[in-house]
């Protein structure tokens, strides 16, 4: 029997009428695969419910923070608690300092960390902080990767690699991009010919250390090292971003996986466990350039607010409680991709790195954005409908990276991957 969405279908056309796109954030309105979005109730371990009282099993997992699994008791219990005590106090409390040692545990290439309230901000906020170190204006990122939406870094590539980069959203002046240059993800040879060329004027590279913000890309072998001598050379900053994959793909997520160390490391998503914070850090030359230390400006009304510091700081500890956790994860990951490519025989590659993977609809490796971009997005768009319609919620865009989280158990995935087997089978 089909599942009925008619409590979703009215709430979000009442949403439209007040939410730009009846969402406040874009991917959620299901452009990218057609369709109504559905509205979510509630949600607990690896589990999430509709208005209308369908369960689904989530590999969304709020787009990456819920590595132990939705509304985990510890995490809920303290945040209960921390909230009888005031809401926020615009003064240092306890627990910022608490997290930021844990941080600090976690991630040890940074000496200092300061806590924000999103992503964006975070990596807004670093890149500040890395050109006032350098004092050159040039920042090199990649296509596909995502910092969030500050202006400099809402910025595509340009018409050659030696170009400037343009911006990627209306709103934002050329003038504001003029200093940043996007280049191929996974392309060490453009890195180096843009440095040959333009060395003097860039001071700071910022990269997702495994693109996540376009499907599931892992770092080539070598590529990451090659950055870290590359800016050793010419004496730029490495920025890592790791908001999504921090915490996720190992302990000290995706520095840790490779073993390579950037300057600074900008964390979201987990490290708020499911509430809005994040943080930037690194060595501590650099974040003594924040003010009030030093002659960067960064600020914020509701940085370190105990509420979002207490469920990041409880999910840490339970991440520190559960040893295993990181195997489980793999084990999981392993059983998902084997049995899709099993599935799928050729017929599309799944990219992953631990819990984190992508299903791209195309028969060729996806290395950067222009391969990514090759993959059969209504394809994408049948399979991601025909396995809501079998209750599991996936990301609603080809060009996102699906999460597994500490909730999900081996049979979770076996039903996954018999549903798999029917839609692809049958519809695609
Ligand atoms: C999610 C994400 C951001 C932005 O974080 P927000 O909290 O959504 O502002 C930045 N960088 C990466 C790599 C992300 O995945």
């Amino acid at each position: 029997m089909p599942a009925i969405h008619s409590h979703s279908e009215r709430l979000s056309a009442e949403a439209e009428e007040h939410l730009p796109g009846g969402v406040n954030s874009p991917v959620r309105a299901f452009r990218a695969v057609g369709g109504h979005p559905i509205v979510i109730q509630s949600a607990r371990g690896c589990e999430i419910t509709d208005v209308d009282g369908n369960t689904y099993i989530d590999f969304v997992g709020s787009w990456g923070p819920m590595i132990l699994g939705h509304a985990h008791p510890k995490v809920i219990a303290a945040v209960q608690e921390v909230a009888q005590h005031g809401l926020s106090f615009g003064a240092t409390s306890p627990r910022e300092i608490e997290l930021a040692k844990a941080i600090k545990r976690f991630y040890p290439s940074m000496d200092l960390v300061r806590l924000v309230s999103s992503g964006t901000e975070a990596c807004m906020s670093a890149v500040r902080v890395a050109r006032g170190y350098a004092e050159k204006p040039g920042v090199i990122k990649f296509e596909g990767c995502y910092h969030g939406h500050s202006d400099c870094l809402l910025a595509k590539a340009g018409s050659g690699a030696m170009t400037l980069a343009l911006p990627d959203s209306a709103g934002v002046p050329p003038s504001v991009t003029q200093h940043t240059y996007t280049l191929p993800y996974n392309d060490l040879e453009a890195v180096k010919a843009l440095l040959a060329e333009k060395g003097g004027e860039i001071g700071v590279v910022v990269i997702e250390p495994v693109a996540g913000n376009m499907g599931l890309i892992p770092p080539q072998p070598g590529f990451l090292q090659g950055l870290r001598e590359l800016c050793d050379q010419h004496k730029l900053v490495l920025v890592f971003d790791e908001v999504m994959v921090g915490f996720r793909l190992a302990r000290n997520g995706a520095q840790g996986l490779y073993g390579i160390t950037p300057d600074m490391t900008v964390l979201g998503k987990i490290v708020g466990g499911g509430m809005p914070l994040a943080a930037y850090g690194g060595k501590k030359a650099l974040m003594e350039k924040v003010a009030p230390l030093g002659p960067v400006y960064q600020a914020g009304t509701l940085s370190g607010n105990p509420v979002a510091v207490t469920a990041g700081l409880t999910t840490l500890e339970q991440i520190d409680a559960r040893p295993e956790l990181y195997d489980h994860l793999e084990k999981l990951g392993q059983q998902l991709q084997t049995g899709l490519e099993e599935i799928l025989q050729g017929r599309g590659r799944v990219q992953r790195v631990g819990s984190m993977w992508t299903l791209f609809f195309t028969d060729r490796p996806v290395v950067d954005y222009a391969s990514a971009k090759t993959c059969d997005t209504e394809r994408f768009a049948r399979f991601f409908r025909g396995m809501l319609e079998a209750g599991f919620y996936l990301p609603p865009s080809q060009f996102e990276a699906a999460f597994l989280s500490a909730a999900h158990q081996p049979e979770h995935i076996e039903k996954f991957l018999e549903a798999a087997r029917t839609v692809l089978g049958a519809r695609l």
